[in-house]
C-alpha cells in the first residue's frame, strides 16, 4: 500500500530547525524517512540535510495514501496563505512537538503548531491554530493566544496574557503577568522587539521595543 507522505514546509531557517523535530517523530513510530521532505515554493536545493527539497506541485504529484504538512515558515501571512492551500487542496495538518517539551493540564492548542524543543505549556491555556513555540519559550497559566502566533526563542510569556491573531514576539521578550479577568493583552499582529520587557498592554499592529517596551511604531490597521 502506498504510504503517507509528510512535508517540512519551508526550507531556510525554520524549516531546516523543525525538520529534527519530524525525523524524531518518524524514528518513534518507525516511519521510512524518504517519506519525510521539505516543501518549498522556491527550493534552491535538491536535498537538504538528507531530506528531499519538493515543489509543493511536486509534494501533491508525489503518491501517497495521506498528505500531511507542517508550517515552518516564521512570517505568519505566509503561513496563513499556505494553511488555505493547504486546506483546499486537502492536506492534513500536522502538529510537530520535541519530545523535551512539557505540557501541563487543560492546554488546548489549535492545528499545525511547532513546539520546539524546551517549550513548556503551562495549565489552563488556549492557542489557536499554527502557533510556533519556538526554542526555550513557555506560556504560564491561563493564556489566551490567537491563530498564526510566533513566539521567537526564549520568549517568557507570564500567566493570564491574551496574544491577539498574527503577533510576532521576538527572541527573549518577557510579557508581564496579567490579572484574572484583567489580563495584560496584546493586540492582533503586534510586534513585540528582542529582548522587550512587555509591562502593559500593547496595541493591535504596533511594534514595541526595550524595557520598559515602549512603542515604536503606530499601527496602519483598525481592528
Ligand atoms: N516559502 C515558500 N512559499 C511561500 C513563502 C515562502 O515556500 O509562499 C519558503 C521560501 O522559499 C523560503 C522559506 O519559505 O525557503 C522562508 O524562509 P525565510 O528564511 O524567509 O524564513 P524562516 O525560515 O526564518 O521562516
Amino acid at each position: 500500500m502506498t504510504e503517507d507522505l509528510y512535508g517540512v514546509y519551508g526550507a531556510s531557517g525554520c524549516g531546516r530547525g523543525v525538520m529534527p523535530l519530524a525525523r524524531k517523530f518518524f524514528e518513534r513510530h518507525r516511519l521510512p524517512l524518504d517519506r519525510l521532505v521539505f516543501i518549498d515554493d522556491s527550493p534552491h536545493q535538491v536535498e537538504i540535510n538528507g531530506h528531499a527539497v519538493l515543489s509543493y506541485a511536486e509534494f501533491l504529484a508525489t503518491p501517497a495514501r495521506d498528505r500531511y504538512a507542517t508550517l515552518a515558515i516564521a512570517n505568519a501571512s505566509v503561513r496563513e496563505r499556505l494553511a488555505a492551500r493547504c486546506v483546499r487542496d486537502a492536506l492534513l495538518s500536522w502538529t510537530v512537538r520535541a519530545e523535551v517539551s512539557e505540557i501541563y493540564d487543560d492546554v488546548v492548542i489549535g492545528e499545525g503548531a511547532i513546539i520546539c524543543a524546551y517549550v513548556t505549556l503551562t495549565s489552563n491555556i488556549r492557542i489557536g491554530k499554527h502557533f510556533h513555540a519556538n526554542l526555550y519559550s513557555y506560556v504560564e497559566h491561563d493564556c489566551n493566544i490567537g491563530d498564526f502566533v510566533t513566539f521567537a526563542p526564549g520568549v517568557k510569556c507570564n500567566g493570564n496574557v491574551e496574544i491577539g491573531d498574527h503577533a510576532y514576539i521576538g527572541a527573549g521578550a518577557t510579557i508581564r503577568q496579567g490579572q484574572p479577568g484583567k489580563p495584560l493583552r496584546i493586540g492582533k499582529g503586534a510586534i513585540i522587539g528582542m529582548g522587550a520587557v512587555v509591562t502593559k498592554d500593547v496595541a493591535a499592529h504596533t511594534t514595541v521595543v526595550g524595557n520598559p517596551a515602549r512603542l515604536i511604531q503606530k499601527g496602519t490597521k483598525h481592528d
